[in-house]
Parts: structure tokens; sequence; C-alpha cells
């Protein structure tokens, strides 16, 4: 039995929390690194993609991974493969903003699960969009979920993260503010208004996007839904970032 956590590298330790996760689901865990140009609809930001390997085999093996896995772009799309639809949900938020974006992830998915086989793939809650959209893909493998792994003071763990200064990285810091302060608010309305607020409070922060949504399907979130969740992109200093936080609950 295989556990797969698909990456594109440059792991830390919300990755090594996905190798530990695996770890408890089966004994072999394969941890593949790639760093998919289908998914970057931004050239520039396919460049500056953090790159280590050796150190990502290093922090791989110390979580659990029995095999680290580095596919070449051949390997997983030989001439005249097709790019798989991820579907209506593909197409908002982050889908909206990065046109193609979740085409190439679901297109890489299924084509490194083709190869590798496994019985069950981890993914981090971190993507939420991209979690759901992978659960709803037409497979056999069982998606398991690993809440997102923060830095001490709240940070979503990220490896754009690194391409941040020391100034960024503090700026960076509004998101999970406005989502923490978003969970204490009584009504939906309220939480949408603190996000909106906090965010337009930190000029560094250049937002895209802001929202609580419904889990199940992306739709705004009202006082009826059940598991609505609020969900941050934007930019600080031209490094793109996403967070996300369940508003009911744990
Ligand atoms: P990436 O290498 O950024 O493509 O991420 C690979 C996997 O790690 C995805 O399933 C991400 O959701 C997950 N991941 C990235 N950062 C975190 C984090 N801070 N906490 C939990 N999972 C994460």
């Amino acid at each position: 039995m295989t556990v797969l956590v698909p990456t594109m590298g440059a792991l830390h330790k919300g990755h090594q929390a996905l190798i530990k996760r695996a770890r408890t689901l089966d004994k072999d865990v394969i941890v593949s690194i790639f760093v998919n140009p289908l998914q970057f609809e931004n050239k520039a930001d396919l460049e500056k993609y953090p790159r280590s390997p050796e150190r990502d085999i290093e922090i791989a093996t110390i979580a659990g991974a029995t095999e680290v896995w580095f596919p070449e772009y051949e390997d997983l799309y030989p001439e005249g493969f097709k790019t798989l639809s991820s579907g209506a949900l593909g197409n908002l938020y982050e889908g909206s903003s990065r046109p193609g974006h979740f085409d190439g992830v679901v297109t890489v998915i299924d084509r490194l699960c083709a190869i590798a086989k496994p019985d069950k793939a981890v993914f981090g809650e971190k993507d939420f969009q991209q979690l759901t959209i992978v659960k709803a893909m037409k497979s056999k493998i069982e998606i398991v979920a690993v809440p997102t792994v923060r830095e001490f003071d709240g940070l979503a763990m990220s490896s754009r993260n690194l391409r941040l200064s020391e100034t960024g990285r503090s700026v960076a810091l509004v998101i999970h503010r406005a989502l923490a302060a978003a969970k204490l608010a009584p009504t939906v309305e309220i939480a949408q208004e603190i996000l909106n607020t906090t965010l337009s409070m930190e000029p560094g922060f250049d937002k895209d996007y802001a929202t609580i949504i419904d889990e199940k399907d992306f739709s705004l979130a009202d006082e009826g839904t059940e598991n609505r969740r609020a969900i941050i992109a934007g930019w600080v200093e031209g490094v793109r970032l996403i967070d996300n936080m369940p508003m009911v609950g744990r």
C-alpha cells in the first residue's frame, strides 16, 4: 500500500506534516517534487519558484518519506498528452486570477497517480480550493487532508514566504490577523466587514480577494451555511500569498 504526497519542493514543516500523516496511513510514502509548469500562468512566477532538491531529500526523509521522487517533465507529459479540466470550481477565486491553474493541477495529479499508483494521497488545507477540486476528481484514490501548519505568529507556512523581505513578512501577517479576527465575529456579514477593514489597514498588502464561502461549492456563505470558510489571496512585495480558515468550529 502506497501513499503519495505531491509537492513542488522547497519543503517546510507544512509538507513534513503531510508526510508524517502519510506515514500513519501506510508504510510506503512517496513524496513527489515537481514544479509543474502547467499550473503556472505566470512565467516569472515559475522561474522564481524556490528550488532546493538536496535539502528537500533530507527534510522529506526525516519526516518519514520512503521515496523522494523527482519526475522529469517528459515522464509526466509524453507527446500528445491532454490537459484535463478542473470543472466549474476551477474558474472561481484562485482559478479566476490564475486562468488554467487548476487544469494544470488536476492534470499533474492524474499523471503522478497514474505512474505512482498510490492507494491514498495527502493534501494540505492551506490550498483549500485545490483540495476541494482534487477531492472531486473521479478517482479511486482516497484523499486525506491535513490542517494548515503555521509559524509561531500565525503566518501560514509556504515555500513562497522565502521570497519575502523581513518587512514583507511582517506585512503578510495581516492575512492571519484578518482570518483570526473574522472568526470571532457573530455574523457572516460582520466577519466579512472585519476581513475587508483589517486588510485595508495594511497598505503593503495588495488584496485579490477576501471572502467567506460555503466549503461545499465556494458560493457566498450566509447565516445558514453550515461549513463556512474565509479565503484570502493577495500580493506582498509582488509575491502571491493565499490562506484560509474555517469560520465555525475547530
Ligand atoms: P506545494 O509544494 O506548495 O505545492 O504544496 C504541496 C502540498 O503541501 C499541498 O497539498 C499543500 O496544500 C501542502 N501545504 C503547503 N503548505 C502547507 C502548510 N503550511 N500546511 C499544510 N499543508 C501545506
